[in-house]
């Protein structure tokens, strides 16, 4: 229903790409206004925002906050927050990946994905809350992973983050229950993304095989559909939980991986 979030205003993180940015046009599709954030090229960025305010006629503007840096992170929903006059959904979808055997797993990338992945969801979500709880309305998605409820080799540090992130939005979920703000986690199997497409080189040293065989043998193995999950599908999902039909879904982890975490 185009228009089911008019008057509303968005914030998601990591949105220059992939699931993010999808999330970002389904939301202002709906009528919000939305802040973009993430890395990238400065002019393919300004294009982007530009598309959304002529497409949609919302405010669109754009934060390239940091999400490994707490204080650029409550900057950016203070930002939001000024020129919106409010912030009543956030998505916390920025995230990295490193894939490695553990004994070679470099202690930076660890330190980068807990980070990116994990921590920063912590600084957005407390920085959101008080004016959620004040106005009685607010919506949290975090995109988890398939990772967050089934491990796979090499991923130690991205499993941990994910597994972390349901954790905070269950703690998350209970504290705002009785405030009209719901906290919910959808987690995506494989999606062809910049992210998916970038592990495929590390995938096939750490398992010695081929980039068909990672494809087909590895990341589409898990899922029994044997297809990609699309970006629109996730977007279409967090949609869905910002509408009042979602108003009693929190503290959930939704899967959506053509049946991976069923096996
Ligand atoms: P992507 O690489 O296309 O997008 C990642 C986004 O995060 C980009 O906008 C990037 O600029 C941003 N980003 C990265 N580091 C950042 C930082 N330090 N500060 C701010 N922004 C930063 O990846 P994607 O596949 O769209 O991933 C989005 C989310 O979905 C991630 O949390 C990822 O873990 C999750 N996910 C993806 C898949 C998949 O198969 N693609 C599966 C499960 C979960």
């Amino acid at each position: 229903m185009a228009g089911s979030l008019k008057g509303k205003a968005a914030v998601v993180t990591g949105s220059t790409s992939g699931i993010g940015l999808a999330i970002a046009k389904a939301l202002a599709a709906e009528g919000a206004d939305v802040m973009l954030n993430g890395f990238g090229d400065a002019a393919a960025i300004e294009q982007e925002r530009l598309c959304l305010q002529t497409d949609y006629g919302i405010k669109a503007l754009y934060s390239g906050a940091d999400m490994a840096k707490g204080d650029e992170i409550v900057a950016m929903i203070r930002a939001a927050e000024a020129a919106f006059g409010k912030v009543d959904i956030l998505v916390n979808n920025a995230g990295i990946q490193h894939v490695s055997p553990i004994e070679d797993f470099p202690p930076e990338k660890w330190d980068a994905i807990i980070a990116i992945n994990l921590t920063a969801a912590f600084h957005a979500v407390r920085a959101v809350v008080p004016a959620m709880k004040a106005r009685q309305w607010g919506r949290i998605i975090s995109t988890a992973s398939a990772h967050s409820l089934v491990a796979s080799p090499f991923k130690s540090a991205y499993v941990t983050a994910k597994h972390g992130l349901v954790g905070l939005t269950k703690t998350v979920a209970l504290e705002l229950a009785t405030h009209g703000v719901t906290a919910n986690c959808i987690s995506p199997g494989y999606v062809w993304t910049p992210l998916v497409e970038k592990q495929i080189p590390d995938t096939m040293k750490a398992r010695g095989l081929t980039k068909e065989q990672v494809i087909n043998d590895v990341l589409l193995e898990a899922q029994p559909t044997k297809q990609f999950v699309t970006s629109e599908q996730m977007a279409a999902l967090a949609v869905f939980l910002c509408s009042d039909a979602a108003a009693q879904l929190t503290g959930a982890n939704i899967p959506v991986d053509g049946g991976w975490t069923a096996h």
